[in-house]
């Protein structure tokens, strides 16, 4: 088989500087998966109630949880939300948007896109939009790929969609350009060390089973990796999930990290929607 190259660009910027004053950034992403994360695992958990209930947490029981925490140490979030769990949960949507934080988009049934043909893929993110521009009044103008399913259809989609930016790739920890023949979008990079699942991931069904790390260790891990990135001017950008992340242990452990994070007056606290513009603005006065 001959391997083609990606046909998309990079576009790195060598002396990216946050705003005056910033030495780092902290994007904190909550991915609300809700019932629709078991059941893009497995269509068979439509029907297990234990399963949708894991999931279902995340937005009944955590997620008024986390908003507190937010609004407590005037933290900003951006929220990932498919089209599926905005709709079983309409009042969370917008309270979210209420509250300031950003409504980001996140497929409608939490689907991997390579399991996916175009035209369904075109139908997923408009479908996703839709529901979240009725429930807010804005479009999402961000994605983050659930499962990191991405290819280059997908980004030449979120263009075409007038998206400002995504957030799944993991080549760098700064933002950069992903420029397409059909025009570019800001990447804002994730990593998996950032990743609440890495540390205390799981699934009821079919597999069972999960992962009781002692709060510590998360803390820890993400406390040492945000002095890394600050001291290296990085992009410290978060996938978490209220299901997982959201019990009251861990939120407690959050309310630590959050206020370590909050202590350092040079850390820019934003939104992705906000530092793609401001990534979009630099990019155009570079250009
Ligand atoms: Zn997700």
């Amino acid at each position: 088989m001959q391997l083609q190259k990606p046909s998309y660009q990079k576009r790195l910027f060598p002396n990216f500087r946050w705003p005056a004053g910033k030495r780092c950034a902290v994007a904190i992403g909550w991915h609300v998966d809700g019932e629709s994360g078991p059941i893009a695992g497995d269509p068979r958990n439509a029907h297990h109630l234990a399963a949708l209930s894991e999931g279902a947490y995340g937005v009944s029981t955590a997620l008024p949880r986390l908003l507190d925490l937010h609004h407590e140490l005037a933290i900003p979030a951006s929220f990932f939300i498919p089209g599926y769990v905005a709709e079983l949960h309409p009042e969370a949507v917008v309270q979210v948007a209420r509250a300031g934080h950003e409504v980001a988009h996140h497929g409608y049934l939490h689907e991997n896109v390579f399991l996916l043909d175009e035209a369904e893929e075109r139908d997923v993110f408009e479908r996703g939009s839709q529901i979240l521009e009725g429930l807010t009044g804005a479009r999402p103008v961000g994605w983050s790929a659930p499962g990191w399913g991405l290819r280059l259809s997908t980004v030449e989609r979120l263009i075409e969609m007038g998206m400002l930016y995504d957030s799944s790739l993991m080549e760098y920890d700064t933002p950069y350009l992903l420029e397409t023949p059909r025009g570019s979008l800001v990447e804002l990079p994730i990593s998996l060390i950032l990743d609440d699942w890495e540390i205390f991931g799981g699934s009821l069904f079919p597999n069972g089973g999960g992962v009781n790390a002692p709060v510590e260790h998360a803390y820890q891990i993400w406390r040492d990796e945000f002095d890394g990135l600050r001291f290296y001017g990085g992009l410290f950008t978060t996938t978490f999930h209220p299901n997982i992340l959201g019990r009251p242990s861990r939120i407690r452990m959050l309310h630590r990290l959050f206020s370590y994070m909050k202590s350092f007056d040079d850390v820019w606290l934003a939104t992705y929607a906000e530092i793609a513009a401001y990534v979009r603005a630099q990019a155009e006065e570079i250009a």
